[in-house]
């Protein structure tokens, strides 16, 4: 409660425990550093984002040039996006849940499951958002590390289980490690009695069969997310969707924001949806040149590169200093990222690109490997 000494400034009236937050530390847009580096926009290979470097795709192009109806509000509950959805994933449409970004999904989540003090879990090294939106939220959130080879402590998950947890969040395949979650892994996860949200914002480049959408007919403490950000190109008009058990979907309807999704997102999923074989045939692209990059990372002797189901892979750094990497490469125009958390600071998480990239990539290890000294 503010004070008279204090109503004058308006950060006494702001929850006290966000003032604590540091805030998710999100890609500083690669112009900015350019131009702070002085290096040519044309030159640059931006392998920082885990973006699709195709960009949308021809229809959805199509239809965002076609589309004249912005001065109207988007249907709130995106009947028809929805519909196409379910026949896209085989989950009926009052399961389906979209939002801005798969982030808004992570978001509605947290706001619905967590009273203040509850927790979620998370299991590091792994996307920043889960923690993000836990404590945004009032909760609490509690990371089980991850074995040395990324796959799930199940005891120690299972010793974090205790009457205050609501939710646990596992990425499939996992960013920034690339590795899958197992079938046994989810079975136990799903044993441990709360809520368990697989994310699969990566899944197309792992293989839609590997995907665990379908179990969530079985398992109604299951949810699957997923976005249009990576395998369709459109990171940057956000849209996310996410199949769970449709009573727990109509409470997210109830409390989301209602335009939350725009008309453009709108329009230009749905015509990704038509225009799956160029989409996928991308990824077939992106996926073979990941298998090239991995080879030529490993050729490079101060770097160790983890095998990847996605669009990125990650490498040990094995000599030298991580960061100082990263930016001996952002010198050569090439934007990787590095991670200032536990169990990766000695490691850089580079998204595959095109063909191109990877050769700049690989070149610019060489110069700046040299700079170093790693050589
Ligand atoms: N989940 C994971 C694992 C991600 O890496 C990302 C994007 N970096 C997201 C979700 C967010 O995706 P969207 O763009 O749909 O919000």
């Amino acid at each position: 409660m503010a004070t008279s000494s204090t109503r004058r400034d308006p950060l006494a009236f702001v929850r006290p425990d966000l003032l604590q937050l540091p805030g998710y530390v999100g890609v500083e847009p690669v112009e900015s550093i350019a131009a702070r580096l002085r290096v040519p926009s044309d030159r640059i290979a931006k392998l920082d984002g885990n973006e699709n470097p195709y960009g949308p795709s021809p229809r959805a192009l199509a239809a965002l040039r076609a589309f004249d109806a912005y001065h109207l509000y988007p249907d709130p509950d995106l009947r028809r996006l929805r519909e196409r959805l379910a026949e896209y994933t085989g989950a009926p449409p009052e399961s389906i849940v979209c939002g801005n970004g798969s982030d808004e999904i992570i978001q509605l989540l947290c706001t619905a499951l967590l009273r203040p003090g509850e927790k979620a879990i998370d299991l590091p090294p792994t996307f920043g958002m889960y923690r993000f939106e836990t404590e945004i939220a009032g909760g609490v959130s509690v990371p089980v590390p991850r074995r040395p080879d990324f796959s799930l402590d199940l005891d120690a998950v299972a010793r974090a289980v205790d009457e205050r947890v609501k939710l646990i969040f596992v990425t499939h395949p996992n960013n920034p490690t690339g590795n899958l979650l197992g079938e046994d892994e989810l079975h136990a996860l799903l044993d441990l009695g709360v809520l368990v949200a697989v994310d699969e914002a990566y899944i197309e480049f792992a293989g839609l069969e590997r995907s665990f959408l379908p179990w969530i007919r079985q398992q109604p403490r299951l949810i699957v997310m997923r976005t249009f950000s990576k395998w369709a190109g459109l990171a940057g008009l956000r849209l996310g969707y996410a199949a769970m058990a449709p009573d727990l979907a109509a409470v997210l309807y109830r409390i989301r924001q209602p335009y939350g999704v725009n008309v453009a997102a709108e329009a230009a999923a749905l015509a990704a949806l038509d225009d799956r074989a160029i989409l996928m045939a991308r990824v077939a692209a992106i996926v073979a040149e990941r298998e090239r990059m991995f080879a030529a990372l490993r050729a490079i002797p101060f770097l160790r590169p983890y095998p990847s189901h996605a669009n990125f892979i990650l490498c040990d750094v094995l000599r030298g200093d991580a960061l100082a990497l990263r930016d001996e490469l952002r010198a050569e125009g090439v934007f990787v990222r590095h991670f200032d958390k536990p169990g990766l600071r000695d490691r850089l998480r580079i998204s595959v690109g095109l063909r191109r990239h990877t050769d700049q990539l690989i070149d610019a290890l060489g110069k700046a490997g040299a700079r170093l000294g790693l050589l």
